[in-house]
């Protein structure tokens, strides 16, 4: 799973209640057999695999390191062996995944039009917009909702969107720190994402901010992560100290840019379309405000400082305002880096719907290995360099195996793959996709979403596996749980669809939504890689079982892994998958949002 943030932020305790196990099935189901179906998902394969995934040779996977490439051909092997069949480019396992470093040139601007009076305000000049802002396009909003600080947060008794619809609107919103009593340690997050909220879960077509001032600078200085649609301002800079950040384009890759130049300066980093259509996140200067509230119930000025003091703030329609964005920018290349996806597919048995997909993913990269060395004195040991945290009394320790991380993952969905190809095979056909540089910002998935070895509209759901060999918290209490998030926002007939698999397992598992909440603090749903096919529009379900205090530490060790368990939601996952690709019709897109694990309502 994705860091996004330098610090360990532990999740708060906001507890829902698990969903009640349903009794026990009696273990006499055809499928729970000896041979085949889940029955063949074992413990001492998943065990067996991982001592390789996430051993000190393969060196923590970094994305361009070369441990990642030893994995791959592990997988590559396997899968082969299995009869298993290629589906990346050229009839090859492998897809390759271009990362590319741009430089822009902007010639953006929004124009405001307030009772008649028009002003345009040019990217730099009382607003900002992202460096990467996608596809040339002009549009124009004649509905402008100020809707106070633009935050969600039951959990703190804060809702600015409370019967406020937004769909279709610009959403303004101001305050930087949020209201009064919100703790930014825990609320960070969901701070930051305030313009993703407005456009990606209410379905507003641009978001205005106010400028956040290291955030500005930080997020022209670091080369992005090519998350589009991820919050603009302070965020990007939290995210430039993600641990190896720094280290990506020389240490990592092995080799530098060339002998002795320096890589040219980019704005951004993307594996994604160039002229994408992307919703504007714009940020704003006090002149912009000034004119956008000069005919407002209440004035800039006012609103100001009342967001200063984080006071109160109104809500508010602004009436005989229109906005036009003229989204204009160039592009230049100026560095490419390749990665690897991996690609595989077992085919279904019926003629028509065996051209159709259910897709199961994980990632096989991690953060990889520090190359700085310890030093001691008398406040204890350091390791420089380090990827990730450094668990104390581990400091000799230079590796990030991230045997939970994605390790789990990577050889649940080589269980799968092995499973279906010896049968029974189901009606459509299955993908396996082993996604390359998650944790430097999705850029396998978010690679194969725009670029796809299969169309996508053939994928029917996505079931995203990140994280799955622990105890959240290393709690026993959560030794049944598994966590799933997003299952019920794009197809509730998928939701129910896993549900009922669970319900027919041995031994069902506790299923839990707390993380599926849209004001989770941690913003796990964006966090993996099913974010980048829900983003498709693709029905996904994302598993895990919760982050623990091994979490992108160099101790995420297989010694730590609950194969048990990780065995039983791989079962889980392999039943509900077997009954997504048996379904006579693809799982119902009926866009309800996020329902499950609601802290209110
Ligand atoms: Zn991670």
């Amino acid at each position: 799973m994705q860091q996004w943030v330098g610090a360990f932020v532990v999740a708060a305790a906001s507890a829902v209640a698990a969903a009640s196990a349903p009794p026990l099935l009696e273990a006499s189901h055809p499928r729970f057999g000896a041979t085949g179906g889940i029955g063949a998902i074992k413990s001492q394969d998943l065990r067996e695999w991982l001592s390789y995934v996430a051993s000190d040779e393969l060196q923590g996977r970094a994305t361009y390191g070369a441990g990642i490439g030893l994995a791959a051909a592990y997988i590559e092997d396997h899968l082969r062996s299995w009869g298993v069949k290629p589906a990346g480019d050229h009839g090859g396992y492998l897809q390759t995944v271009r990362v590319l470093s741009v430089k822009a040139t902007s010639r953006a601007s929004v124009t405001v039009e307030v009772a008649g009076e028009t002003r345009t305000f040019a990217d730099g000049d009382g607003i900002t917009l992202p460096k990467n802002m996608g596809g040339k396009r002009r549009f124009t909003v004649d509905r402008v909702e100020f809707a106070g600080y633009g935050l969600d947060a039951p959990g703190a008794g804060h809702s600015d969107y409370r019967g406020k619809d937004v769909r279709n609107a610009a959403v303004v919103w101001l305050g930087s720190s949020g209201p009064k009593g919100l703790d930014l340690a825990t609320y960070r997050r969901l701070l930051m994402g305030r313009n993703r909220y407005a456009t990606e879960q209410l379905g507003a077509v641009a978001s205005i901010g106010p400028a956040i001032g290291a955030g500005r600078a930080g997020q022209a200085g670091q080369a992005g992560t090519g998350g589009r649609g991820e919050p603009t301002g302070s965020d990007a800079s939290g995210r430039s100290g993600e641990p190896g950040r720094s280290g990506e384009s020389s240490a990592a890759g092995g080799q530098g840019f060339g002998r002795g130049a320096p890589p040219p300066a980019a704005d951004f980093t993307t594996v994604q379309r160039l002229d994408a259509m992307v919703p504007p996140n714009v940020s704003g200067r006090d002149a912009f405000f000034e004119f956008l509230f000069s005919r407002a119930p209440e004035s800039y000025e006012a609103l100001k400082r009342k967001a200063d003091a984080q006071d109160p703030l109104p809500s508010f329609q602004l009436e005989g305002v229109k906005l036009t964005f003229n989204i204009d920018a160039d592009y230049q290349i100026v560095r490419t880096q390749l990665a690897h996806n991996i690609v595989a597919m077992v085919e279904g048995t019926d003629p028509q719907l065996k051209n159709t997909f259910v897709a199961f993913g994980a990632h096989y990269d991690h953060v990889g290995y520090a190359e700085g060395e310890v030093s001691r004195d008398e406040n204890g040991a350091r390791r420089a360099g380090a990827r990730g945290r450094v668990t104390k009394g581990a400091e000799d320790d230079r590796i990030w195996n991230g045997a939970d991380d994605d390790g789990s993952g990577t050889v649940a969905v080589m269980a799968l793959a092995k499973t279906f190809a010896a049968g029974p095979r189901p009606k459509r056909s299955l993908l396996f996709v082993w996604h390359v540089g998650e944790e430097n910002g999705l850029l396998g998935s978010r690679y194969f979403a725009d670029y796809p070895t299969v169309p996508m509209e053939r994928i029917v759901a996505q079931l995203n596996i990140d994280m799955i060999g622990r105890n959240r918290d290393d709690k026993a209490s959560e030794s049944n749980t598994v966590y799933l998030v997003g299952s019920d926002r794009i197809s509730t007939e998928l939701h129910n669809l896993n549900r009922a698999a669970n319900r027919e397992l041995p031994k069902p598992l506790t299923l839990n939504y707390e993380f599926n909440d849209p004001t989770d603090l941690e913003q796990v749903y964006y966090r993996s890689d099913h974010y980048s096919y829900a983003a498709k529009g693709i029905p996904i379900i994302f598993f895990t079982t919760g982050l623990h205090p091994d979490y992108h530490a160099n101790t995420d060790e297989v010694s730590k892994i609950e194969f048990d368990k990780m065995t039983r939601i791989t079962q889980l996952i392999y039943e509900t998958g077997m009954r997504v690709a048996n379904l006579g019709h693809a799982p119902a897109r009926d866009n309800q949002g996020p329902r499950a694990g609601r802290l209110t309502q």
